[in-house]
């Protein structure tokens, strides 16, 4: 129905997944790992009103794609949304992590100054750098954690500071991410997949599966799948138009 966070030009048959994500979901953000993915991308899924392509570079390889750090600031002022980017502060990452930050921090600059934009974020073991940056730099941009694992009192800080949460069956698999989401604000969640790098028994997950969260969604807000599913719409809604349904 919605997926908000997933790498639909990484799957091996992308072109014929293209019509299919189309027509099965309500609304697909694409978000790409490089500025120049992004411009191959959004040319080649061109023509699908809802399919939107978000600018990116992500933290993960920033250290080989450091190169593209300009033209990622020069790319933002013609996107709506704008992701992959956060940090990771996984150990391997542990080279680059002052070079993410620096980038993070004249994206999401570039991002004010272009009067706000919709951000997907990574924040693997760095949740409380990103909350940081967030807090200081987004006014008019919104904050979306995508696959959030902080702790639960970075959790509440995000919500505090109005972040958004997109949450895949991936995320709620475990534990620990079903406590999470009792801490997430109902009105804004969104579902994502972040496939096909998120797999459901070595299988990447799809696009139109984002919505599998919803039974979880119904137990952890003891509602029926119905309203979760109504929630959703409205949460979709509320921030790509800035209305309700
Ligand atoms: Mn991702």
């Amino acid at each position: 129905m919605i997926d908000f966070h997933c790498h639909l030009d990484l799957y091996q048959n992308a072109l014929t997944l293209l019509p299919i994500v189309a027509s099965r979901n309500l609304f697909t953000l694409v978000v790409t790992t490089s500025p120049r993915a992004w411009q191959a991308t959004s040319q080649v899924f061109n023509g699908y009103k809802n399919i939107e392509i978000a600018v990116g570079l992500h933290p993960e390889i920033v250290g080989k794609k450091a190169g593209e750090r300009e033209l990622l600031l020069s790319c933002i002022s013609k996107a709506k949304y704008v992701g992959e980017i956060g940090l990771d502060g996984s150990y391997r990452y542990k080279e680059t992590i002052a070079m993410q930050e620096s980038i993070m921090s004249d994206v999401l600059i570039e991002c004010e100054r272009g009067g706000g934009k919709i951000l997907s974020i990574h924040s693997r073991n760095a949740a409380g750098r990103v909350l940081d940056l967030v807090e200081k730099h987004c006014q008019n941009s919104t904050a979306v954690l995508h696959w959030f694992s902080g702790t639960i009192t970075e959790a509440r800080r995000a919500k505090a500071l109005g972040c958004w949460f997109s949450v895949g069956p991936a995320m709620l698999r475990g534990a620990k991410g079903r406590a999470l989401l009792q801490e997430l604000p109902k009105d804004r969640i969104l579902p994502e997949t972040d496939g096909p790098f998120a797999t459901n028994h070595s299988t990447p997950l799809m696009p139109w599966e984002a919505i599998t969260i919803a039974d979880a969604l119904a137990d952890s807000w003891k509602t029926s799948k119905e309203n979760v599913i109504f929630q959703l719409k409205q949460n979709l809604s509320t921030l790509i138009d800035g209305n309700s349904i």
